[in-house]
């Protein structure tokens, strides 16, 4: 329902739940975030009100670092349970992501990634895609080729936003029929599926077109479609009062 991400010199994990609470008026279920921290990963996700999940991050909190990702989610496949909510983690827990929208095909995903040896761990459309981008990465090495990778199996409308322990200055997101803005500041970058989640620190703004894919590092933005070619985008001023 509501996606965030950061990389930047200030704390992600603030900008993260700042931004989520922008997006609260949208409704949800679940929330949850992801921050790259000390050459690791760390996730925490609950059911219910984003007030839970703070709750949950005062008593056990996640490290700080620059890198992060966040979600509020409106369940469409298995329940508002913690284990469905995002971020999903790979069986390593080096990769999280947030989806947005349905993988209308990840039942058979599902299937091969169990063949292949992978544990799903939650009941959600989106778990595949952690499990996908965990593979991809191991053999390229680099997330954004991961994503277009992953993004060309998948069917359906999606937002995916993504972050990877062994590239721990890079988020990367994704889009199909459903939306993903970048907010570009200085020195600092953000993704969100509305600009209200970053409309506080910055106003400028770069819409994704449609099966495009983004690599967000604190002084760049790259942009291309799902086969790697650079693409086209529309860079904008939001002057709307937030
Ligand atoms: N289909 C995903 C799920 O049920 C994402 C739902 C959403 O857009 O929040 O977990």
């Amino acid at each position: 329902c509501g996606i965030v991400g950061y990389v930047g010199g200030q704390c992600a994990l603030d900008v993260v739940l700042a931004g989520l609470k922008r997006l609260e008026y949208r409704g949800y279920d679940s929330a949850g975030a992801a921050v790259l921290a000390d050459g690791g990963l760390a996730a925490a996700k609950k059911a219910g009100k984003l007030a839970n999940l703070e709750k949950e991050l005062a008593e056990r909190p996640l490290p700080s670092g620059p890198t992060g990702i966040g979600h509020t989610r409106w369940a469409t496949h298995g329940g508002p349970t913690d284990a469905n909510a995002h971020p999903h983690l790979d069986n390593a827990g080096r990769v999280a992501v947030v989806h947005n929208g349905i993988i209308e095909n990840f039942a058979g995903l599902r299937a091969e990634l169990a063949e292949r040896g992978h544990t799903l761990g939650s009941e959600t459309d989106t778990e595949v895609v952690a499990h996908l981008l965990a593979e991809a990465f191991s053999s390229c090495g680099d997330l954004a080729e991961s994503m277009r990778q992953v993004c060309r199996r998948l069917e359906g409308a999606f937002t995916l936003v993504a972050v990877h322990a062994d590239d721990p200055d890079v988020v990367v997101g994704a889009r199909r029929n459903s939306p993903l803005v970048v907010g570009v500041g200085d020195g600092e970058h953000f993704l969100a599926s509305d600009v209200a989640a970053f409309i506080a620190h910055t106003r400028e703004a770069i819409e994704l077109g449609q099966d495009q894919v983004v690599e967000l590092r604190r002084d760049g933005v790259t942009v291309t479609d799902f086969d790697g070619a650079p693409a086209d985008v529309r860079a904008y001023h939001v002057d709307w009062d937030a």
